[in-house]
Order: C-alpha cells, then sequence, then structure tokens
C-alpha cells in the first residue's frame, strides 16, 4: 500500500487521468517456526530440508499429536478422506492441485495435512491457495507442511504402526486486507483502443524486492514520465498501471479485468492488449522476449496479437543488434492474467531462475551455472540487486514497442493479423519455460 501510495504521488505531477481499483487479498503471516517431531524417537526434522510449512496452510496456533493416516489414492476426491477425523491428513503430491487435497482433508475435519513429495529431489509446492483466488473463496486453516521424498517414505513406514505419534507445531495467520491497483491514463488517444503498460508494485514477504519487481514498477513509472515528457497525443490510449499482489497468484491484474468483464463489458472491450515488466535488472541477466506459447492449456484468442507484439521487440534487437532469447508467456507474471482472458500480450524479461550456461555466458557474460537472479524471493534482493547494463536495455526495448504500438493507425487489425515469428538465427535461441506456480 505504502508503495503504491508513493507512486500515486510521483503521477499527480503528471497530466495524466490518476484512477484505482481496491480489491481483498489474501496474507499469510508465520509467527514462529513450525516443527515436526516423531514423539516416541524424539526425531526432530529439520525446517525447510526436510518439511515446509506451506504458506497459507493454517491459521491459528497449533500443536497437535496425531497419528498419520494414511490416504490412498491421490486425495483428489472427498471419497478419499474417510474416517480420519482429528487425525493427520498424510497424502501424496501429484494428479491434482495441494489446495484441492488440503480443502478435502479440511472437509473431513483433519487436525492437519502433510503432502509428501512422490517425486527424488525438492519440496511440494509452496502455497496453499486457489489459483485464482478471489474474495469469498475458500482459505485453508488447518497448517499444511511438505515433506521431501525420504522423509515421505520413512513417515509412510510410521503411519503403518499405529502407535507411533507425529507432533506437529505451527503458528501461522491468514487474513485478508485491502489492496489496490493503480493506473495513469494518457488524456488522448482513441479510448476504444487502450494498451495497458503494467508491473507488480507488490514483493516476497522474504525481501524488499528491488529486482522483483521494483525494476519493472520503476520502469512503467520512468516510461510514463517520458512519454508525457513528450508532449505528444498517442493514436492509441496508453494506461500505465502498478498492479497489487502479484506474488499471491497475479491477483492485481485478474481482479482488475475480472471485474471489468463482469461490470463493465465495454470498457473491458476497449483493451487491446496488456505489455509486462517484471524483472528487469537481473544481476545475471538473460534478455528475454515473451512469446506465445504453444502448451494446449494456453487460450488461442490472444495469439496473433502476441506474435505481433514480439515481433515488435525482436524487430527493436535486430535494430540494436542485440541478442536475446525468448520466453514461454505460459504463466509466470500479470501478462498471463491477459491471455487467460484472450488478450493478446507482451513482456520483456531479464530472469529469474533460468541458469546461465556456457553457450548463454558467451552471448551475456555474468556467471555460468548461476541463476539469473540468486537473490531471487530473497531478503537480499535489495538495493545491490541490479546490472545496470540490463537496466539501459531493457527500458529501451519497451519504449520502442510502446511509442510503436502508441502511434499504429489500425491497431487492432493489425494485431488480428499477427506477425510470423521468424527468427534468423533461431537456432542459437532458446525458448525458456515458464515454471511459475499460476
Ligand atoms: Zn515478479
Amino acid at each position: 500500500m505504502k508503495s503504491a501510495e508513493w507512486v500515486g504521488q510521483q503521477l499527480k505531477v503528471l497530466p495524466c487521468l490518476l484512477h484505482n481499483q481496491t480489491f481483498i487479498a489474501p496474507t499469510w503471516a508465520q509467527h514462529s517456526t513450525p516443527s515436526l517431531v516423531i514423539q516416541q524417537y524424539n526425531l526432530a526434522f529439520q525446517n525447510n530440508i526436510d518439511f515446509v510449512g506451506l504458506r497459507y496452510g493454517g491459521s491459528g496456533d497449533y500443536h497437535i499429536t496425531s497419528k498419520l493416516h494414511q490416504i490412498n489414492n491421490f486425495g483428489c476426491n472427498s471419497s478419499d478422506f474417510v474416517g480420519l477425523e482429528g487425525e493427520i491428513a498424510f497424502i501424496p503430491s501429484g494428479s491434482c492441485t495441494i489446495f484441492t487435497k488440503a480443502f478435502l482433508a479440511q472437509g473431513a475435519n483433519a487436525s492437519a495435512v502433510i503432502i509428501y513429495n512422490t517425486a527424488q529431489g525438492s519440496l511440494p509446492g509452496s502455497r496453499v491457495l486457489p489459483s485464482p483466488w478471489f474474495e469469498g473463496d475458500p482459505l485453508v486453516t488447518v497448517p499444511v507442511f511438505g515433506v521431501s521424498f525420504s522423509v515421505g517414505n520413512y513417515l509412510r513406514e510410521i503411519s503403518i504402526n499405529n502407535s507411533w505419534e507425529v507432533l506437529l507445531r505451527s503458528n501461522t495467520t491468514i487474513y485478508t486486507t485491502p489492496t489496490q491497483n493503480l493506473f495513469c491514463d494518457t488524456p488522448g488517444g482513441d479510448p476504444n483502443s487502450t494498451i495497458i503498460l503494467g508491473a507488480h508494485l507488490d514483493s516476497v514477504e522474504a525481501g524488499p524486492g528491488i529486482n522483483d519487481n521494483g525494476s519493472g514498477s520503476a520502469t512503467v513509472l520512468e516510461l510514463a514520465i517520458q512519454w508525457f515528457a513528450t508532449g505528444l497525443t498517442p493514436k492509441n490510449r496508453i494506461r500505465f498501471a502498478w498492479w497489487g499482489a502479484e506474488e499471491e497468484g497475479l491477483l492485481g491484474s485478474r481482479n482488475y479485468l475480472r471485474y471489468l468483464e463482469q461490470h463493465d463489458q465495454a470498457e473491458f472491450n476497449t483493451i487491446a492488449l496488456g505489455l509486462n515488466l517484471d524483472m528487469v535488472g537481473s544481476p545475471n541477466f538473460i534478455p528475454m522476449i515473451g512469446k506465445y506459447s504453444s502448451d494446449p492449456s494456453v487460450p488461442t484468442a490472444a495469439r496473433n496479437g502476441s506474435n505481433y507484439i514480439t515481433k515488435l521487440f525482436m524487430d527493436h534487437y535486430a535494430s540494436i543488434e542485440a541478442q536475446h532469447e525468448f520466453i514461454e508467456m505460459t504463466a509466470g507474471s500479470d501478462h498471463y492474467a491477459f491471455i487467460e482472458k484472450g488478450i493478446p500480450a507482451g513482456r520483456i524479461h531479464s530472469g529469474a531462475a533460468q541458469k546461465k550456461d556456457i553457450p548463454l555466458k558467451r552471448k551475456y557474460g555474468g556467471l555460468i551455472n548461476a541463476i539469473a537472479d540468486t537473490c531471487y524471493h530473497q531478503s537480499c534482493d535489495d538495493l545491490q540487486n541490479f546490472s545496470s547494463e540490463i537496466l539501459d536495455q531493457i527500458p529501451v526495448a519497451m519504449a520502442s514497442v510502446l511509442q510503436t504500438l502508441a502511434n499504429l493507425e489500425n491497431l487492432r487489425e493489425k494485431l488480428r493479423e499477427g506477425a510470423a515469428i521468424i527468427s534468423t538465427n533461431a537456432q542459437d535461441r532458446i525458448t525458456f519455460k515458464d515454471k511459475h506456480e499460476f
């Protein structure tokens, strides 16, 4: 909220039409380190290594001593949860979302939920929230822990021996709170052909979020300032946007589009496209242009327009003779809120957890075998966590594409026609998948 107030103050000096939208978002706070212990052995598992208290799992101070109730099947149907009243539901990962499993277990009066990973390696998921979540949607108030594959195997053996119990402690709160999206519209430009350029203003709880997403939201602010400094009137209206609660599941952009679709269809129909800036200053950067995904789960209505925007970014990179890669716009950030509604979208991104290998290091410099932002979603995403080289490049690319789109005659027609995405040296380019869990 404070960041929105600050951006609002900066916008007051611009000749823009300022408006906002308030919506309700859930927040989850963990008040103490959770614990998981096998009483009979006095064996304590390690937080964040053997197990994790999943975000949005539980609201309250819980000290639970209980048997584990092994759920057969994947726990995706209410019939999987019979006779576990007061016990801890012990459920394998997979087949449906963590939220579905936990919500069904809660409905069957489980005292808590432990989800074990069925694949070797990491801990399962991170969030127990339906996606998307809107005001009035359910939440899981019993604690939900995730355990690793090996701990899962061990506990499964224990759960067969009915005399053993585990002690689970969790002290967390879920509350809902109003937050907002902020908008600044150009007074001129065709109001039936609106270009939305947005960035999320929130960060994760762990840190200040300078690269994710101070970098994107500051760039949108700077582009707004520079646009108004030109004194030009665009052919198409530009709406500069700062989204709230992206990190909780694209809640700001999703609430905005859903509200318009349900209550103001005429305004919804004016939206020609959405552009997104999320993480554009990554220290170990890989410049990635958003590309429409071949994933069949992505609706096709936005394909041509998204390809058209991708081509504009490619043309810009060709004109400055600079290299880039691609990233599929399957999920990951606010552009997806547009795509899932059938609205064309575009993005440019400098990387989060994508690893830089030797060929990428040759193209862009930086660190080999390190991810693009080693402080991604951590407390060290602070004022030192950026590369000025990429912060000089991406805002210019977005400015160039925005200027082209803003001044285009027949923008809607051009978006409908689309463009072929033919890369001259396509064999050298990587298309990264976006593995975010939205
Ligand atoms: Zn982000």
